[in-house]
C-alpha cells in the first residue's frame, strides 16, 4: 500500500477562488440566515479532523418556514411555462460548471473523497440540471380514444406540489441535484435537508441557485440535527412528494412518518452489489472493474460490489492479482495528489470495516491483503477470500474498503446467491457468453444491471432499486414523474 499524506496542515478553503460559495448560513424562502437562538453545527474535515466551519442548526420551525415559502412559490413556479423554468435550470447548470472546482474543494474537504472524484461527481451532479431542464419541455398529454359517448378525454401530469428531498453525506452533490432538478423541471418547490457531515456542498448550490435566479422558496436548504426538520418535512401535510437518499433503516423510518399525510415517496435506499465473474474476461480488465466497483468514495458507495463472485475456473488466479492491485491503492487525503482512497466518515464506519473483518476470519474467511487501521479515518483497503454466507458481510453493507470475494461453481447458483439479499439496487456482470448474460440479466432481482463494466448510471437511464433498495426512480424521465400526478379530464363534446 502507498500512503500519500493524511493530515496536510493548508486549510482547503484556501483554494477556493470564490470564496463566497462557502456559506455558513442556511438558505431559507430565499434569504440566508442563522438560527434565532445562535445554535450551530460543527463541519469537519474528514481527514485532519479540523473544523471547517459551522452551519445553523435549525429545528422544525425553520423547517415549516421553508414549506411555507415553498407553497407560496408554489402557484408561480408550477405556471411558469416549462420553457421558462427550463432557462432558470440552464443558467444553473451553467453556475455549476463555471464553478466545478471550488464546488469539487468544498465535496474534498467536507467529504474526504479524492479531489478526481470530487470533480467527476460536480460534473455528474450538474448532468442532471442540465438533463431535466431539457425534460421540463416533455411533460406531455396524452388524449384517449373515449369509451363513453360525445366527449374528449385528455390524461396531463401535473405538479405534485411541494417536495422535500433528505439526502446522504456519500454524494454530497449529485444526491440533491438528482432530485432537485426533477422537481423544479416538474413544476415543484422544493426543500432540501442535506446530511450534517456535509452542508457546504448543498449550500453552495443554494448560492449558485441563488445566482442563476431561482425565484425565492423554490429551492432551500435547511440545515441542523436531522429528528426535527425531517420529521417536520414528513409531517406537514403541505410536503405532497418526500425524495429520500440514504440508509434502509432511516428510509422504513421516513416511509412510515410520511405515512399518515399520505405522501409521494422515493427511496433510494442501500444497496448490497454481487459482482459476478466468469473465467473467460482477461484477468487484467476484471481486476480493474472489481477495484473501481469496490473502492471508489473509499467503498461509501450503494453501488459498491460488496459480493465479488468468482467462478473456481479464475478464482486463485483473481484473488491473487486483485489483492496486487488492492495493495497498490494510494491512501490519503483527497487533496494529496494521486490519492485512490480517501478516509471514512465516521469513527463508527472504521469500526464497521473492522468488525466485518473479524468476523469473517473468525468464520473462516482469509484476509488477504489490508484490514489495518492507519490512525484518523483512514483504513487500509483489505480483501477477504473464501467469504461465506455465514458471514456479516455477506449480509450487511459494509461501507468501506474491504472487498468479500467468494468462489461460486454453477451459473444457475450464482444467480441464487446473488439474489440472496434484502437488497436490490445494482449487479455486476462480467462474461464474454451472450447466452449468459442473457439468462443472468433475466434471473438477476435488481433494479440496475451492468454487463462488462462499472460505470452505468448517468441522467437519461433510471436510478433505483427492487426489494429494500428502495421505491421509485431518480434520473431519466422516469425521475420527473416522480413529481408529477396524473389528472384525467373528461370534456363533453
Ligand atoms: P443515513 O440513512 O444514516 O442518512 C441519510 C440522511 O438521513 C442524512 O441526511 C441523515 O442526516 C438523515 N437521517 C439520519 N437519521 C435520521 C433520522 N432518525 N430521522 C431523520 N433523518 C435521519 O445514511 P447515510 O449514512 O448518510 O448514507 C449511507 C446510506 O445511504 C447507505 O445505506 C447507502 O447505501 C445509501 N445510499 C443510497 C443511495 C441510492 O441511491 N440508493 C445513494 C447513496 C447512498
Amino acid at each position: 500500500m502507498r500512503t500519500n499524506p493524511m493530515h496536510p496542515t493548508e486549510n482547503p478553503l484556501r483554494r477556493l477562488t470564490d470564496p463566497r460559495l462557502f456559506r455558513e448560513q442556511a438558505y431559507v424562502g430565499g434569504k440566508w440566515r442563522s438560527a434565532r437562538d445562535g445554535a450551530v453545527l460543527a463541519v469537519t474535515n474528514p481527514s485532519t479532523a479540523a473544523t471547517i466551519g459551522h452551519v445553523p442548526d435549525l429545528g422544525a420551525a425553520d423547517a415549516e418556514a421553508a414549506i411555507a415559502a415553498a407553497q407560496a412559490a408554489l402557484p408561480a413556479w408550477s405556471a411558469a411555462l416549462p420553457q421558462e423554468r427550463a432557462a432558470v435550470l440552464r443558467r444553473w447548470h451553467g453556475e455549476m460548471i463555471a464553478n466545478r472546482e471550488d464546488l469539487a474543494v468544498l465535496m474534498t474537504a467536507e467529504q474526504g473523497k479524492p479531489l478526481a472524484e470530487a470533480r467527476g461527481e460536480i460534473d455528474y451532479a450538474a448532468s442532471f440540471v442540465e438533463w431535466f431542464a431539457e425534460e421540463a419541455r416533455r411533460v406531455n398529454v396524452e388524449t384517449v380514444t373515449p369509451h363513453l359517448p360525445d366527449c374528449t378525454m385528455s390524461v396531463r401530469r401535473v405538479p405534485v406540489g411541494v417536495a422535500a428531498a433528505v439526502t446522504p453525506w456519500n454524494f454530497p452533490s449529485a444526491m440533491i441535484t438528482r432530485k432537485a432538478a426533477a422537481a423544479l423541471a416538474a413544476g415543484c418547490p422544493m426543500v432540501v435537508r442535506p446530511a450534517s457531515e456535509t452542508p457546504y456542498s448543498a449550500l453552495a448550490l443554494a448560492e449558485l441557485a441563488d445566482r442563476a435566479g431561482v425565484p425565492p422558496g423554490v429551492f432551500s436548504v435547511v440545515t441542523g440535527a436531522p429528528e426535527p426538520i425531517v420529521g417536520a418535512l414528513c409531517a406537514s401535510p403541505l410536503v405532497r412528494a418526500l425524495s429520500f437518499t440514504g440508509s434502509t433503516a432511516v428510509g422504513r423510518r421516513l416511509l412510515a412518518a410520511s405515512a399518515a399525510t399520505v405522501k409521494r415517496v422515493s427511496m433510494e435506499l442501500g444497496g448490497h452489489a454481487p459482482f459476478i465473474l466468469f473465467p473467460d474476461v482477461p484477468l487484467e480488465d476484471a481486476v480493474a472493474a472489481a477495484v473501481a466497483a469496490k473502492f471508489a468514495t473509499s467503498g461509501q458507495d450503494c453501488l459498491a460490489a460488496n459480493r465479488i463472485y468468482v467462478h473456481r475456473g479464475a478464482y486463485d488466479r483473481f484473488v491473487h492479482a486483485f489483492a496486487r492491485a488492492v495493495a497498490a491503492l494510494a491512501v490519503g487525503d483527497g487533496f494529496a495528489p494521486g490519492t485512490d482512497v480517501g478516509p471514512l466518515m465516521h469513527e463508527r464506519a472504521v469500526v464497521k470495516c473492522e468488525e466485518h473483518v473479524a468476523d469473517a476470519v473468525a468464520r473462516g474467511a482469509r484476509l488477504v491483503t489490508g484490514g489495518q487501521r492507519l490512525g484518523g479515518l483512514f483504513y487500509q483497503p483489505a480483501v477477504l477470500a473464501d467469504v461465506t454466507p455465514a458471514m456479516r458481510i455477506y449480509r450487511e453493507e459494509t461501507f468501506g474498503p474491504v472487498a468479500a470475494v467468494v468462489p461460486f461453481d454453477d451459473a444457475d447458483d450464482v444467480a441464487a446467491m446473488a439474489n440472496d439479499s434484502e437488497y436490490g439496487l445494482a449487479a455486476y456482470l462480467f462474461t464474454g457468453d451472450v447466452r449468459r448474460v442473457q439468462r443472468l440479466t433475466a434471473a438477476l432481482d435488481y433494479g440496475m444491471v451492468a454487463v462488462n463494466r462499472v460505470r452505468m448510471t448517468g441522467a437519461p437511464v433510471p436510478f433505483g432499486g427492487v426489494k429494500q433498495s428502495g421505491l421509485g426512480r431518480e434520473g431519466s424521465r422516469h425521475g420527473l414523474e416522480e413529481f408529477t400526478e396524473i389528472k384525467y379530464v373528461c370534456m363533453a363534446a
